[in-house]
């Protein structure tokens, strides 16, 4: 296998995977998962990848995409063997074109590129996933993640007006383009998006950008109680108001991260002692637009909202807000040694209901349990702390996590709002699907790999 794959791509660009080789991991390791890839290939154009593939499907060797393995849900891991194709080298910008807004990276340039060069550009790319620094491009489209902003500007889906693709067995195809309006076929451009490597290889991204705003202002609304933060929630929504962000933390979470707060040192209005004491929910908005409409978006919001609020912060330093914000993972993993966190999405007029029965699943099942996420878009990070070291606390866990998704759907939510399914979660549509729709679903699955070849053990049946 090493040979001929060294022949398409070049020695140096096959890799073996030891036990300990990061290409047999992605995030999700805190969870213990943990695959053995045969070979890792580093492909070095769209072509090459084409070739990969080709010679995978000839050879009846299951495929495995991977961009910066920062996923949560095991998606990149190779957990059953055959080949990892690392986009990490495909990291060209092909085109820019900042007056029509504009922009066609290949799959492995890091989000993080993106988002700073459509801004060199006076531009804006809205999805903002917590790790872009890692995660690249294709990886983002074949999850279609999320983040924060996605609440105003939608998951990364919603920017993509084409995607350049190897499909099976081997062929590399182009879907959607820079029309303006296309309906001519079906949306086989949307099948590919959050698909997890199992339709094809992503291998370049038509993205359509927006003007970038010309202001933003953070607030933070701290209240006293989940019911409160969830009732503002809604509250937001029914006064026509479109923040760019709507975040929230509990009580839980803002106890173990209230010290850290930027705005603790000595600030008044929003004291980390006090905050600490008598918080129970905080919400993490962002207005923006023209200076003008991101004022009067910040006076209404205030308007709504400060009455019933403990305290109202206005950062000065929003990346400061934002660096706390992205330290809860760390935070949170380190307070008892690990967490298991799910994501999850409830309807957001249920979310006071579904966050309150969360907790108490995981108090009946001896867990501390806490939860922050996009509040806006009714999507949950339900967490629980365990010590690593105690199979009880992981089982317990587990059982958690069951209760935790008959809830979801009982709701009517979603099992999985912008981590993707992976393999943590395999087979869990069926959970939320109608079993014809998901007969539907593994129909499309075959008729874009028959063999069954790629990604094979991500997102769908057990
Ligand atoms: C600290 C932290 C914070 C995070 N915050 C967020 C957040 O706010 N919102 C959010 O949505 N996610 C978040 N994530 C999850 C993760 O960053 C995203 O899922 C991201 O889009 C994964 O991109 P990646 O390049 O790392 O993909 P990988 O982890 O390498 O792969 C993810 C999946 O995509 C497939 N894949 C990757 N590249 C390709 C390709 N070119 N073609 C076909 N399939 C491919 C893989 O096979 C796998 O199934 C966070 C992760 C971490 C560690």
């Amino acid at each position: 296998m090493h040979s001929e794959l060294s022949r398409l791509v070049g020695a140096e660009h096959v890799l073996r995977a030891p036990v300990e080789s990061p290409y047999n991991r992605d995030s999700s390791r805190r969870r213990g998962l943990e695959g053995r890839a045969e070979a890792v290939v580093l492909p070095g154009s769209a072509e090459q990848v084409a070739e990969v593939v080709r010679w995978c499907y000839a050879h009846d060797v299951p495929i495995v995409a991977r961009g910066g393995g920062t996923g949560l849900t095991g998606g990149a891991v190779p957990t059953g063997g055959g080949v990892v194709c690392s986009l990490e080298r495909l990291r060209r910008v092909r085109e820019l074109d900042p007056a029509l807004w504009r922009m066609l990276p290949e799959a492995g340039v890091s989000t993080r590129h993106v988002q700073r060069l459509a801004r060199e550009n006076g531009l804006f790319f809205g999805p903002d996933p917590g790790a872009a620094e890692q995660s690249q491009i294709g990886g983002n489209v074949a999850t279609n993640a999320g983040g924060p902003h996605a609440l105003k500007y939608g998951v990364t889906g919603a920017w993509v007006a084409g995607l350049e693709v190897v499909l099976a067995p081997g062929e590399l195809v182009e879907v959607g383009g820079w029309a303006g309006k296309d309906v001519a076929g079906y949306d086989i451009k949307s099948l590919l998006i959050g698909s997890e490597g199992t339709l094809g290889v992503i291998t370049a991204v038509r993205l359509r950008l927006l003007p970038a705003p010309e202001a933003a202002q953070a607030l933070v609304v701290f209240l006293r109680t989940r019911a409160e933060g969830c009732a503002a929630i809604a509250a937001v929504r029914a006064a026509g108001l479109r923040p760019s962000v709507l975040d929230f933390v509990d009580g839980e979470t803002l106890a173990m991260l209230a010290d850290a707060y930027p705005g603790a040192r000595g600030g008044e209005r929003a004291d980390g002692a006090r905050l600490r004491a008598q918080a129970g929910f905080a919400l993490i908005a962002e207005v923006d637009g023209t200076r003008a409409e991101a004022q009067a978006q910040r006076r209404a919001l205030l308007e709504l909202l400060a009455g019933a609020a403990l305290a109202v912060d206005e950062p000065a330093d929003a990346q400061a807000l934002w660096r706390w914000r992205d330290g809860i993972n760390g935070v949170v993993t380190g307070v008892r040694g690990a967490k298991v966190s799910e994501d999850v999405v409830f309807p957001v007029e249920r979310l006071a209901e579904g966050l309150e029965r969360f907790e108490q699943i995981a108090a009946r099942h001896g867990l501390r349990s806490c939860a922050w996420g996009h509040g806006g878009d009714g999507n949950v990070h339900a967490t629980v702390l365990v010590d690593p070291s105690s199979e009880s606390e992981l089982d317990a866990a587990e059982a958690v996590g069951e209760e935790l998704f008959a809830l979801v759907v009982e709701l009517g939510g979603s099992v999985a709002g912008e981590h993707g399914m992976g393999w943590l979660k395999r087979g869990r549509l069926q959970q939320q699907w109608s079993p014809r729709a998901v007969q539907l679903h593994e129909q499309i699955k075959r008729a874009f790999d028959p063999k069954g070849l790629l990604n094979p053990e991500t997102k769908l049946a057990r």
